[in-house]
């Protein structure tokens, strides 16, 4: 699931997780500092070396830099057979498209650049990096068309969880030919 901050890609995934017990979240690994008010769980918080290291030692499925911090996706150890959940950006859902083309790749767009702006300098981002945010968004947005993801205007919060839950559904049967 990729698309620019502030189009509510967290509140999509924990949807999506909550509501089906076959999908398991992935826990990223960054060097950005904790949000006010974001929990402790969203991320596992480390230090440039400490991400360095793990990259060292192969330690990521997938990782990229943005804005100036590293993210990354440890392998995933779901440890059954669940369906692993990636909340990325498109330079790590490009990484992971060569390992698994057949991925199901969603890209969410915001309903307009103001609504986007509005949620980014809602939810306690340095007025900067919010700013910052929304000039990469339209650069964000191409790069994912262009590497074919199905977009999504996230308008309507439960209209999107169904839609995205058609796909999942879509994608689980053409996997099993
Ligand atoms: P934020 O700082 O807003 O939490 O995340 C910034 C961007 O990094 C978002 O597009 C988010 O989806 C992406 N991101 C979060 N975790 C990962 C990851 O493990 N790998 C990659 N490539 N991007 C990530």
């Amino acid at each position: 699931m990729c698309g620019p901050g502030g189009v509510g890609k967290g509140t999509v995934v924990a949807r999506l997780v909550a509501e089906d017990p076959r999908l398991w979240l992935s826990r990223s690994w960054t060097t950005r500092t904790q949000r006010p008010g974001e929990s402790d769980d969203a991320y596992t918080y480390v230090s440039r070396d400490e991400f360095e290291a793990r990259v060292g030692a192969d330690g990521f499925l997938e990782y990229a830099e943005f804005l100036g911090n590293l993210y990354g996706t440890p392998w995933p150890e779901a440890g059954d057979d669940r369906d692993v959940v990636l909340e990325i950006d498109v330079q790590g859902a490009a990484q992971v498209l060569e390992r698994a083309p057949d991925a199901l790749f969603i890209l969410l767009e915001p309903p307009s650049a103001e609504v986007q702006a509005e949620r980014l300098r809602g939810r306690g981002d340095p007025p900067e990096q919010a700013e910052r945010r929304i000039a990469v968004a339209q650069g964000e947005l191409a790069e994912g068309r262009r590497l074919g993801a199905i977009c999504i205007i996230n308008d309507d919060l439960d209209r999107t969880v169904i839609r995205c839950q058609e796909l999942i559904i879509e994608a689980r049967s053409a996997a099993l030919g």
